[in-house]
């Protein structure tokens, strides 16, 4: 089967999340019409942008000009309040180096040491962004609330997902979200919801297109 939308990251871990997202919003998608830039022989773009709907825009626009393909991009990161919405989108490399999500974590851990629990509220934030080949382009948000832990738990998921307890979980779930499973995880993420608010606009395209 020949692909039938791209998805401008070279991340497999995201991969598999988006496809997830997506078929579970539209039954009407397979997994396997959606493949990842890598296999498109697609470079990674600079996100020289200053927000997360100008990164998700950069990655979708250069991926849906190689392929000739409906692309979709998403660029995400940490929003700390009292930081001012820091890490924000240089989340991935808050450390001074890309990618290294331990060093990245420890760093915001020691700066927000001594702030109290009330005044620790942060949230994922994503944009996701559809471009097609004819030029239309669609960028929907999401957010996901929290708290900052002082420490981490859990090893499941990735980045800042060991320090951040979602809000709006049962009365004495004490979960971070690196202990939620993937399926918990997507129905209230930043992603799952900026993808979801997508999804019409997704499928809509794949209709165009046969
Ligand atoms: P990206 O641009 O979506 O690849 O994400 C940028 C960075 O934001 C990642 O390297 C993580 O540090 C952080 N981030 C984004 N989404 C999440 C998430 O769902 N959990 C934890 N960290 C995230």
């Amino acid at each position: 089967m020949s692909p039938r939308l791209v998805l401008a990251s070279h991340n497999a871990h995201k991969l598999r999340e988006v496809r997830q997202i997506l078929v579970a919003a539209a039954p009407g998608i397979d997994p396997e019409d959606i493949v990842a830039a890598p296999e498109m022989g697609a470079d990674e773009p600079v996100e020289d942008g200053a927000t997360f709907a100008e990164n998700a825009l950069i990655k979708a626009r250069a991926l849906a000009a190689h392929t000739h393909l409906p692309a979709i991009a998403d660029d995400s990161g940490l929003a700390v309040d009292i930081l001012g919405g820091a890490p924000g989108i240089f989340s991935a490399r808050w450390c001074g180096r890309h990618g290294d999500d331990r060093a990245n974590l420890e760093l915001l851990l020691a700066q927000l040491a001594d702030v109290r629990a009330e005044h620790r509220a942060a949230g994922f934030v994503c944009a996701a962004a559809l471009v097609l080949p004819d030029g239309t382009e669609v960028v929907e948000h999401g957010q996901l609330r929290g708290r900052l832990l002082t420490a981490p738990r859990g090893d499941g998921g990735f980045g800042y997902d060991p320090i951040l307890q979602p809000e709006g979980q049962p009365a004495g779930d004490e979960r971070s979200c690196a202990e939620l499973s993937p399926a918990e995880k997507n129905a209230i993420s930043h992603r799952g919801k900026a993808f979801r608010a997508l999804t019409p606009r997704i499928v809509e395209a794949l209709a165009g297109r046969g």
